[in-house]
């Protein structure tokens, strides 16, 4: 017997914090709205970032800068002030500093977004619903949307978003030929690093913020042996701090475009700011709220020049990590307990006492090898969709719903998020938000960033 399909206005596909603030924001606005979140996690608005158990992966920005109300920058603070208050987090109490500039877990964050929703729900005359499935095959017609999930069920909506986040490279077992996640230890999973024999040696790919999370974890995990981390580029995040506000350098001269010249112009800042006594941060953080803008209106050479050339500086001064896993890292770097190599990963083998990787560094020719008891896979995030080997991403690629974003990154999408599909037809009916729209944006993933799209794509559904 076939079962009958169930109805909605929007059909949110992805319930971690994109999904959700998009839900939030409906149920906000005026109307009587049906609202399904279809999500396989047994939790709304958590997904990868905020399914944290370990109180040492936090945030990488402090409680001001991280609210998911894009009107009231106080909304985390406040949120974070009753749940303190209330006996929650005894830890923060630790760190003498104001609740604005906590970095709190990322558990207790999602935490924070669930109660928005709740709160939202409570007071709105929408209903919001959680559909607990992974949506496999969509199709669109001039009219609505028609969602197949992975237990057969279906699901009509008026439109569909797809906000299903990011796939980091180490939780993508079947897209990679290297065997990396085969033979890899997952990252945020201390329980399993708990099993590794302390004194063993630990081998990380990757030096960004994923390795920051995995460093912690063993830690956490009693690991007391030596970590070595190589990346391409060898560079480290840089730690996060409360730098003073800086002119809006950006806002004041458009005609600033080209990689080269905004690079050169950000470091000419910067060195003025260091000659004032001021840190390099503040000009660097006037940048962000431009990045979307200058992204967008750049050219495909550009966009190409700036992942080549810029990106890695980008990534490791903008991409900060929390100050408290930020001295961690350090102190094991003094105590020679933790090195970094620039070196790129060429392949590896598994043995009995572990795994031996093969690595090109950075200036040479010559492959070398390195071995160690364990290995981690922090390189990041896949974000070319064709090379994700989930049900959905392939589906719409196959159907020709959606096209690739600009280099790969995502998908394509106009500025209010209506997928392009594979002739660059702007849907009626398909959204996307958060990472997906990688491409188009260049940052869109970070919390501010999607509660920004959130607000916006929910008056655009509303409206259309
Ligand atoms: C480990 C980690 C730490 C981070 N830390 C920070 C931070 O400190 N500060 C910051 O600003 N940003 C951080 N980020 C960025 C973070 O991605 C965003 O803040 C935000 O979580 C993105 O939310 P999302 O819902 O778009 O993506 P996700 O959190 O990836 O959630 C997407 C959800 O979609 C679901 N899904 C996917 N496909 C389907 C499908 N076909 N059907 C149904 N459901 C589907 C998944 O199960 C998942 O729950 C971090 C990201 C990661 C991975």
């Amino acid at each position: 017997m076939t079962e009958s399909i169930r109805n909605a206005d929007v059909l949110i596909i992805g319930g971690g914090l994109s999904g959700t603030m998009l839900a939030v924001q409906l149920l906000r606005l005026p109307g009587q709205r049906r609202i399904l979140v279809i999500e396989p996690r047994s939790e709304l608005g958590r997904g990868e970032a905020y399914s944290a158990v370990e109180l040492g992966h936090t945030l990488n920005g402090n409680a001001a800068r991280m609210s998911v109300d894009p009107d009231n920058a106080d909304d985390l603070t406040q949120w974070l002030t009753d749940y303190i208050g209330a006996g929650g987090w005894p830890q923060s109490n630790q760190q003498h500093v104001p609740i604005s500039e906590l970095f709190p877990p990322r558990g207790i964050f999602g935490l924070y977004a669930q109660q928005r929703l709740a709160e939202a729900k409570a007071l709105s005359a929408s209903t919001v619903e959680h559909v607990r499935a992974e949506g496999v095959d969509l199709q669109v017609d001039a009219d609505s949307t028609l969602l197949t999930l992975d237990n057969g069920q279906q699901l009509r909506g008026t439109h569909a978003v797809l906000a299903t986040g990011m796939f980091p490279a180490a939780r993508t077992p079947q897209t990679e030929s290297s065997g990396l996640n085969a033979a890899a230890v997952d990252p945020w999973d201390v329980q399993a690093m708990t099993q590794l024999d302390p004194q063993s040696t630990v081998l990380i790919i990757g030096s960004g913020l994923t390795m920051v999370d995995a460093v912690v974890s063993l830690e956490q995990a009693g690991h007391r042996g030596p970590i070595e981390v190589f990346s391409r580029h060898g560079l480290l995040p840089h730690v996060r701090r409360q730098p003073p506000s800086w002119a809006d350098f950006l806002a004041a001269d458009h005609s600033l475009r080209s990689p080269r010249q905004l690079l050169c112009e950000v470091r000419r800042q910067c060195r003025l700011a260091l000659a004032q006594g001021i840190d390099w941060q503040a000009p660097l953080d006037t940048v962000r709220a431009h990045i979307g803008r200058l992204w967008s209106q750049a050219s495909e050479r550009e966009k190409r020049q700036f992942v080549r050339h810029v990106r890695p500086w980008w990534e490791s001064h903008h991409h900060r990590s929390p100050p408290l896993s930020a001295q961690l890292v350090a102190r094991l770097y003094e105590e020679g307990r933790l090195r970094i190599r620039a070196a790129s990963f060429k392949g590896l083998e598994r043995s009995l006492s572990g795994v031996s990787i093969r690595l090109r560094h950075r200036g040479e020719h010559a492959i070398s090898e390195v071995s160690g008891a364990a290995l981690i896979n922090s390189s990041g995030i896949e974000y070319d969709w064709r090379r994700v080997a989930r049900p959905l991403p392939q589906q719409l690629l196959k159907r020709g719903l959606i096209q690739p974003g600009p280099l790969a990154l995502g998908i394509a999408a106009d500025v209010s998020g209506a997928v392009l599909d594979a002739h660059g037809q702007v849907s009626q009916r398909l959204f996307a938000m958060g990472p997906p729209l990688r491409g188009m944006w260049w940052e869109s993933t970070a919390v501010t960033d999607v509660a920004i799209q959130a607000k916006a794509l929910a008056a655009k559904l509303t409206h259309i």
